[in-house]
C-alpha cells in the first residue's frame, strides 16, 4: 500500500497552494520539483559576486496578492509574507520629461490623464466606476471558480445588465478598445502596455474587457517583502506545518499508469513512487501528455490537442538585474519629485504605433524598437541589499528565436545588456555615473532552462489565443482541472486563469480535486 494520496508534479506556486489545501483536508500528498528550491517563479537569489544583493530573477509585480482567498485560507502573514502596494505604482516617463502616472488613488490618475487629455481622464473615471462592479461581482469571481462550458457562461451574462456590458465590451480588441475609447497617444501607449502587453495578444478580439477590467480592480501592483521567494516560502511552511512533504532537485522520468489510472511516478534515479488516488501535474500540457507519459496511455485526440498547445508569442522577458550604490535618479524627477519613488517605471513607450513594430520584431527574431520597465525594491524594501545600497531591475520583451534560434541568445545577452543600461542611462544619467556596482542578465532562453514547463521562454505557461481560455484552456475537455485520463489532474498556469502569479489555478484545482475525492 502506498504511502501518499498523492503526488504534485512541480513545486510553483499554484501546486503549493493545492497542497496546502489538500495537506488541511488531511490528505498525505507529495510534491516533487528538478529546481533545487520549491516556489518556481516566487524566485530570489542572491549575487554571487556581490553578497548581501537580492534580485527576484522571475516574478516582481505580484497584483492584489493580498485580496486572494488562499492568501488569507492558508495565513500567509503568520508564515512570514508581508506584502506593500507602493502608491505611485506605475510611471511612464516620456522623452519630453513629461510623465503619466497610475496611482493607487483614482483622483491622483485622473489628475494625471487631464495634464494629457481631458476628455482621456473623464473616460477613464468613466470606465473605473462603471467596471468596478463588473470586476467585483462577475470577473473576480469567475477567476476564483472552476470555469463555465462557454455557452453556459454566456446565457448567465446575458441575464443580467452588468454581465451583457461586459459581454459588449469583450467583443473587440484591447486595441480597439483604446481607440475608440482614448484619444491621445502617450495614454493608449500606456493602457495597452501595462494592462495588455503582459497578458494577452492585443490584436485578439475577445478581450476588449481586459483594459477597463485591469483599471477598475481595486488593488494594484504589490511587493512582497524580503523578495518573491517569501510567498513561497511562506506556502512551503504551511504545506509541511499540515504534513505535506515536498522533495527538490528530482527529476521526474514518467506518470505510471496502473488499471487505466494515474497511479505514481518514476524518477530518473529508477525510484517508484505510487499513489492511492491521484497525480496532479503543475507542468505544461505537453510535458504532462506527452513527455511523462507512455503514448499508449493518452487517448489519440489528446496527444493532438496536446501538441496543438500554443504559446505566447511576446510573452518571453529578457531581464536585466543591477546592483546599484544609489537609486537611479531621473531627469524627469526635476519636475516630478514623485517619480524617483515610482513603484513600476515604464521607459521607451512614447506611441501607439509601437505595440506594431514590437510584434513585428517578435514575428521575424529581431530585436524591437526598446521598450523596459522595471523597479528599484530597495526604495520599498531595505532588507534587499547591503545597508545603504540597492537593487534594481529593467525587463524587455524580446523573441524566443533570436535571429531563427533561441541559442544565440548566450552570445547576444550581454551586448543587449550593455545596450539597455544605454537607454536607462539617457532618462537616469546616474546609472552611467558611477552608480552601478554590477550587473547580469537573464534571456528568454534562460527563463525556459530554468522553468522548462515555461516553453518558449512563455512565462504565462501558454497563450490565450487559439481558445486556450476558461473552460477550454489548457484544451477542449481538460479545462476544468480533470483530465481525460482517470486519476490525472491539471494545476499549472496553463489551466484557468492563466499565467502570473495568482495561486487561482491551484485554488480552483484544490475545490475540483477535494469534490472528487468526496472531501
Ligand atoms: C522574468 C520573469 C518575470 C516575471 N514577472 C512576473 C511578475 O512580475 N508578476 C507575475 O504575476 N508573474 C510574473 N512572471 C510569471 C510567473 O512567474 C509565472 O506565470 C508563474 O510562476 C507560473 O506559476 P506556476 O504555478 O504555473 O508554476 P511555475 O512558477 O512556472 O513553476 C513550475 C515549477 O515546475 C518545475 N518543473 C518544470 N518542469 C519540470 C519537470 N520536468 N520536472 C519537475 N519539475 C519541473 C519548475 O522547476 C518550477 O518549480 C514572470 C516570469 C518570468 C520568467
Amino acid at each position: 500500500m502506498s504511502a501518499y494520496d498523492g503526488i504534485i508534479l512541480g513545486t510553483g506556486h499554484n501546486a503549493l497552494v493545492l497542497h496546502a489545501y489538500l495537506a488541511r483536508a488531511g490528505l498525505r500528498v507529495l510534491s516533487v520539483d528538478r529546481a533545487g528550491t520549491a516556489g518556481g517563479g516566487l524566485s530570489t537569489e542572491e549575487n554571487p559576486r556581490q553578497p548581501g544583493f537580492f534580485h527576484n530573477t522571475h516574478s516582481f509585480f505580484h497584483r492584489a496578492i493580498t485580496t486572494m482567498p488562499w492568501y488569507r485560507d492558508l495565513e500567509l502573514e503568520r508564515h512570514g509574507a508581508r506584502y506593500i502596494e507602493p502608491e505611485l505604482n506605475v510611471a511612464m516617463v516620456l522623452r519630453d520629461g513629461r510623465v503619466l502616472e497610475w496611482w493607487t488613488d483614482l483622483d491622483r490618475t485622473v489628475d494625471s490623464f487631464a495634464e494629457f487629455s481631458t476628455r482621456d481622464a473623464a473616460a477613464l473615471r468613466r470606465w473605473v466606476h462603471e467596471f468596478r462592479p463588473i470586476v467585483d461581482q462577475i470577473l473576480s469571481l469567475e477567476a476564483q471558480s472552476p470555469p463555465l462550458p462557454p455557452e453556459e457562461r454566456r446565457r448567465k451574462l446575458e441575464g443580467s445588465a452588468l454581465g451583457r456590458r461586459l459581454l459588449e465590451a469583450a467583443q473587440l480588441s484591447p486595441i480597439e478598445f483604446v481607440q475608440r475609447e482614448f484619444e491621445h497617444d502617450a495614454i493608449r501607449a500606456g493602457l495597452l502596455f501595462f494592462n495588455g502587453l503582459r497578458e494577452i495578444d492585443l490584436r485578439l478580439p475577445g478581450f476588449g474587457h481586459s483594459i477597463p477590467s485591469l483599471l477598475a480592480g481595486e488593488h494594484k501592483a504589490q511587493m512582497c517583502v524580503g523578495g518573491s521567494a517569501r510567498l513561497g516560502e511562506a506556502l512551503v511552511r504551511d504545506v509541511r506545518e499540515h504534513g505535506g512533504e515536498i522533495r527538490t532537485g528530482v527529476e521526474i522520468k514518467g506518470i505510471l499508469m496502473r488499471n487505466g489510472r494515474a497511479a505514481g511516478i518514476e524518477l530518473t534515479t529508477g525510484e517508484h513512487i505510487d499513489v492511492r488516488q491521484f497525480v496532479a501535474s503543475g507542468l505544461n500540457p505537453q510535458q504532462t501528455f506527452l513527455e511523462l507519459l507512455d503514448p499508449d496511455a493518452v487517448p489519440p485526440d489528446v496527444r493532438t490537442k496536446a501538441q496543438a498547445f500554443e504559446y505566447n508569442l511576446v510573452a518571453p522577458l529578457f531581464a536585466l538585474n543591477v546592483a546599484l550604490n544609489e537609486p537611479p535618479d531621473y531627469t524627469a524627477a526635476r519636475r516630478r519629485p514623485e517619480l524617483n519613488s515610482a513603484f513600476m517605471t515604464i521607459l521607451g513607450l512614447e506611441r501607439f504605433s509601437q505595440f506594431a513594430d514590437i510584434v513585428t520584431a517578435h514575428e521575424r527574431g529581431e530585436f524591437p524598437p526598446q521598450v523596459m520597465w522595471g523597479a528599484c525594491p530597495t526604495l520599498f524594501d531595505a532588507t534587499q541589499a547591503p545597508a545603504g545600497k540597492h537593487t534594481a531591475f529593467m525587463w524587455e520583451k524580446l523573441p524566443y528565436n533570436l535571429r531563427g534560434a533561441a541559442a544565440n541568445w548566450d552570445a547576444a545577452k550581454d551586448d543587449h545588456g550593455r545596450r539597455m543600461l544605454a537607454l536607462w542611462a539617457g532618462y537616469a544619467p546616474n546609472i552611467a555615473e558611477g552608480a552601478v556596482i554590477d550587473w547580469f542578465c537573464r534571456s528568454p532562453l534562460d527563463t525556459e532552462r530554468k522553468f522548462p514547463n515555461m516553453r518558449y521562454g512563455d512565462l504565462l505557461v501558454g497563450s490565450f489565443a487559439n481558445s486556450q481560455i476558461g473552460y477550454n484552456r489548457p484544451f477542449a475537455g481538460a479545462g476544468q482541472y480533470r483530465t481525460q485520463i482517470k486519476g490525472l489532474y491539471l494545476c499549472g498556469g496553463s489551466t484557468h486563469p492563466g499565467g502570473n502569479i495568482t495561486g487561482l489555478c491551484g485554488y480552483n484545482a484544490a475545490h475540483v480535486l477535494k469534490a472528487d475525492l468526496g472531501l
